[in-house]
């Protein structure tokens, strides 16, 4: 689905001297598959998750989606933020909307497709609400809702629950695996950045880890977790330098 072939990103520090956050970063998602993505704060997770989104552009390398180069936001691959990234001035539906309104989805249709996406998440009723009514869990809901709604091959979940307290990110978590069990959700791949050791192996089916070495390189270990992941959190965590 996705991949980074050699991608490298540097970005200018105080004094003017590039200062390289990733380099010759390889990686693919498959079909099918759930990737987390750890590493220490800094390390360069958020900025390899831009990278793939088409939010931010690499200095080197490529990133690609089904085998074209990924240059700018791209339908397939959607989103979703620690801090929810909602518009408080828009309504949830409103919100929701937002993705289908840019592919010019006449009104009606959006309408059901929103209305179909918020009760999936949890929200049925909760549409005429501001985001500043909502409780965090709540709003992380439809920061999810809005990514979802257009159908996104790929989902790219950055920190997603750790604003949260620890039950509402579980249970929020929990809903969103599954519905992707039960393919309720038409996502065929997710990528998710996590700080939280046992969230990742509880989630993931392979976790890369992005190391924060001196001189900024960055090197991938990858893991293969088989099901039921029991103990394998205290290996992880050895793992994340
Ligand atoms: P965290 O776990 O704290 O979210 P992270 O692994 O997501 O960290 P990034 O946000 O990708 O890390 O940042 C990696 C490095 O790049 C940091 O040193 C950060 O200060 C720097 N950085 C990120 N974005 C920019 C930017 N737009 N301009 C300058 N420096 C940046
Ligand atoms: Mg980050």
């Amino acid at each position: 689905l996705l991949q980074l072939d050699g991608v490298a990103k540097s970005f200018r520090s105080a004094d003017g001297a590039p200062r390289p956050v990733l380099e010759n970063i390889d990686f693919s998602l498959a079909e099918g598959e759930i990737v987390a993505l750890l590493g220490k704060s800094g390390s360069g997770k958020s900025t390899l998750l831009r990278i793939m989104a088409g939010l931010l552009a690499a200095d080197a390398g490529t990133a690609s989606y089904r085998g074209a180069a990924v240059r700018g936001p791209v339908p397939g691959i959607a989103m979703v933020f620690q801090s929810f990234a909602l518009f408080p001035w828009l309504t949830v539906q409103q919100n929701v909307e937002l993705g289908l309104e840019a592919q010019g989805m006449p009104p009606r249709e959006r309408d059901g497709r929103s209305g179909a996406m918020l009760e999936l998440m949890g929200l049925a009723g909760f549409g005429g609400a501001l985001p500043r009514e909502l409780s965090g869990g709540m709003r992380q809901r439809v920061g999810i809702a809005r990514a979802l709604v257009t159908n996104p091959d790929v989902l790219l979940m950055d920190e997603a629950f750790s604003a949260l307290d620890v039950l509402t990110g579980e249970t929020l978590r929990d809903d969103i695996l599954d519905l992707w069990n039960s393919h309720q959700i038409p996502t065929k791949g997710m990528l998710i950045v996590s700080h939280n050791i046992e969230e990742a192996v509880m989630m993931a089916d392979r976790i890369i880890i992005l190391s924060s070495a001196p001189g900024r390189i960055r090197n991938e270990i990858r893991i293969s977790l088989q099901r039921p992941r029991s103990a394998d959190a205290a290996e992880v965590r050895a793992l994340v330098d």
